[in-house]
């Protein structure tokens, strides 16, 4: 049935839902209450001050305002005690609205009730109730209505609260009839009987309108476990495509030499959570299913080092390696590190590895020549930016690739990648350290490594939270250490590089900076709308120690490595998720000095002064991460490029970390049971997988 025949919706407000994606009755079952309203008798209500609450009952008086500004006031009996509803504006038309004797529901906040008076409402919304119809007679029969999100669109159609309430309610009545289940089953026979879980129909009839409070979240947490076990699924799917449908590539490799070798290139000692990691790559490339890791490491953990491992063990087999990073300046940096390590690793063992950077803004000619010598194979590591993924980029043989700081890449950047080899092995790095359900939520798929340790030459960066009023006292602490011979990090924030009036106000500050404060030393300032080589010139002399103080934006967000920096001071720090701070914080404290961090906040309430102390007191980066996702929610931890991935009507990850990891393990174990759902039990979970989320396995299946 079309929507406008349903009651309440009409030829308009069909326009108003189809914009919102609704246009069958069968899309209200997919709607979830943003609250509950009780539904209580007035003398309850009298109980209630300050509560939202439902009231039915008839007009017993209608007071008429005493001037057009003042409001009407409805009374309203039900049989156990009056209420009185004033209502605000267009009081012509308001006092006309309600009729005696007629029946209704407000909704409103209660007030405070005194003695000998009638208790008040504060009004919200009313609809009109006639007790002789049997739809509306039904709708009274629930003790709890639900509340929804009114978007903009249905606004402009007149729909309010109630009357967005009642059109759901209709819906539900006219999809239920007598209760049989209209809201098809997406789980399986087995897993609602082993698990006790209520039937779908069940749990979205009660979602929305419960019979007591407490069960909605039974229902609630039904259905994400609902949501969950779909995504699961999908990266059980995914996952079994990847490892035993697919064959990747079997690196051979003498591995005590190898190991031998890169020992004796390396100036230190690596540590043990490297060593782990390092045998995890091993074992992965070692065999013929394709390797997907997700590398996660502290910032100054030591993840390049142990890439460069998994980069040789592929030269080894006369394969190519790749890394891609998100920006030039961490392209160069890691293409400087890399090439010094492989020339003393070329010296150790005898070899001539080559590595290459490739990035955008390159010379034509020396462009030619990079993509000539990757194509034609000369090149063995080739480092770069986005530009590796461009259409003229062909590999000899790619076999290993690495994706650092993956979360600034899209999916299909990543994908493209990877499609420049044959089944290459795949591994994902990250500095931000994610909480573990975020983890199994979006890299479900991936096996995951940790390095969980700091090497033994690092002090943890000690963090100071200052008032600007203490600005003073910051500015002679940042000269203590110049003095010595250190140097400084001014991190301004710039949260959108398109932002003109950061941008100027960093500006300013450089040269109040250069000018006055420091002007006895060399300021240097870089920013995202300098030109790339202007960041990395800065940068560099920066790194040479031409520069004693950088001012900068997050542009030096990712990877930077410069030891013999040791303050960093950071304005404005409330402006900043507690995830980036820390990676910004990581940017000292790389050498064997004591670092120190000094968090400068403006206007601190008590809220961010408490998050801004997390960072003082902590300098575990997954304990970081799990206090900023409880802050910030799941959505915005990863920030905007991909917290669209996953959307989720229901499920809530930080409440539902448990119903998560149970869906999990059901998702593997069916996949590993019946990889292709063939079985007859199984045919539910592959009718919805077939129909609901075709387009999630096209994307895995290129991704
Ligand atoms: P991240 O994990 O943040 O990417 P890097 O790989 O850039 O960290 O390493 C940070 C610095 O630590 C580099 O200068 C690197 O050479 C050094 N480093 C790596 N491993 C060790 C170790 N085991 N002992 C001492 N220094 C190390
Ligand atoms: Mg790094």
């Amino acid at each position: 049935m079309d929507i406008k025949y349903l009651k309440g919706v009409g030829e308009k407000r069909a326009e108003a839902f189809a914009k919102i994606g609704v246009t069958k009755i069968e899309d209200f079952l997919a709607f979830v209450p943003r609250a509950y309203v009780r539904k209580v008798s007035i003398q309850q209500a009298r109980k209630m001050p300050g509560e939202n609450v439902v009231v039915f009952g008839k007009v017993t008086f209608v007071k008429h305002p005493a001037r057009p500004t003042h409001p009407v006031t409805i009374e309203l009996d039900d049989s156990t005690d009056l209420i009185e509803i004033p209502i605000f504006g267009a009081s012509e038309f308001r006092a006309k609205q309600f009729r005696l004797d007629e029946h209704y529901i407000f909704y409103g906040k209660v007030g405070e009730a005194y003695k000998g008076y009638n208790v008040r409402l504060d009004y919200r919304d009313h609809i009109k109730i006639n007790p002789s119809d049997e739809n509306d007679r039904d709708f009274l029969k629930y003790p709890i209505l639900p509340v929804y999100e009114l978007s903009g669109e249905l606004k402009a159609t007149w729909v309010k609260p109630l009357t967005l309430t009642r059109i759901v309610f209709n819906a539900f009545r006219h999809l239920h009839k007598d209760d049989p289940a209209p809201a098809g089953e997406k789980l399986t026979e087995k897993i609602l009987e082993g698990y006790s879980l209520p039937s779908r129909s069940e749990a979205v009839l009660r979602l929305n309108f419960p019979m007591e409070i407490e069960q909605v979240e039974r229902y609630r947490k039904r259905l994400a476990f609902e949501e969950l076990f779909y995504l699961q699924l999908l990266l059980a799917l995914k996952r079994r495509n990847l490892k035993e449908e697919t064959k990747g590539i079997s690196f051979g490799t003498d591995i005590r030499k190898l190991t031998s070798d890169f020992v004796k290139a390396l100036n230190f000692e690596l540590t043990q959570a490297q060593k782990k990691v390092i045998n995890e790559i091993y074992s992965d490339m070692k065999s013929d299913k394709v390797m997907n890791r997700l590398l996660q490491g502290d910032v100054g953990s030591g993840k390049t080092i142990v890439s460069v491992f998994g980069m040789l063990i592929a030269l080894q087999s006369g394969y190519q390696s790749a890394l891609m990073c998100p920006t030039e300046i961490l392209a160069e940096q890691h293409f400087t590190t890399i090439s010094d390590f492989i020339n003393r690793f070329n010296a150790a063992a005898g070899k001539d590895y080559k590595v290459t950077l490739l990035i955008g803004g390159q010379k034509k000619k020396l462009r030619t020549e990079i993509l000539n010598d990757i194509k034609s194979g000369k090149t063995n590591i080739i480092v770069g930016t986005h530009a590796l993924i461009q259409e003229n980029v062909d590999f000899a043989n790619l076999g290993f690739v690495i994706i650092d700081e993956q979360h600034k890449f899209g999916v299909m950047q990543r994908a493209k990648l990877k499609d420049k080899g044959f089944n290459p092995d795949v591994m994902v790095m990250t500095a931000t350290p994610i909480p573990r359900t975020l983890a199994l939520a979006y890299y479900g798929d991936l096996d995951t490594s940790v390095i969980d340790e700091l090497p033994a030459n690092r002090r943890p960066v000690r963090t100071y939270l200052k008032k600007d009023t203490a600005r003073g006292e910051v500015w002679s602490f940042v000269k203590d250490n110049l003095r010595k011979g250190r140097q400084a990090f001014i991190i301004y924030p710039i949260i959108d590089e398109s932002e003109k009036l950061d941008l100027k106000s960093a500006e300013i500050n450089f040269r109040n900076h250069k000018e006055n404060i420091f002007k006895d030393y060399n300021v240097g300032m870089v920013h995202g709308r300098m030109l790339w080589y202007e960041i990395e010139d800065t940068m560099k002399d920066f790194k040479d120690g031409k520069i004693d103080v950088l001012v900068s934006t997050t542009v030096i967000e990712v990877g930077l490595d410069i030891p013999n920096a040791t303050v960093m001071v950071i304005e404005e720090a409330q402006r900043f998720g507690l995830s980036q701070l820390h990676q910004l914080r990581g940017r000292v404290g790389r050498g064997a000095e004591q670092s120190h961090c000094i968090l400068v906040a403006k206007y601190i309430d008590e809220v961010s002064k408490k998050r801004l102390e997390t960072l003082c007191e902590s300098t575990d980066g997954f304990k970081i991460s799990e206090v900023d996702m409880e802050i910030r929610g799941p959505g915005e931890f990863f920030g905007t490029r991909q917290s669209g991935i996953l959307s989720f009507a229901v499920t809530d990850l930080i409440k539902d970390s448990d119903v998560l990891l149970q869906a999990r393990k059901i998702a593997f174990e069916i996949i590993n049971d019946d990889p292709q759902l063939r079985k007859k039990e199984n045919a539910v979970i592959r009718n919805v997988l077939l129909s609901e989320h075709k387009d999630s396995i096209y994307l895995m299946n290129i991704a």
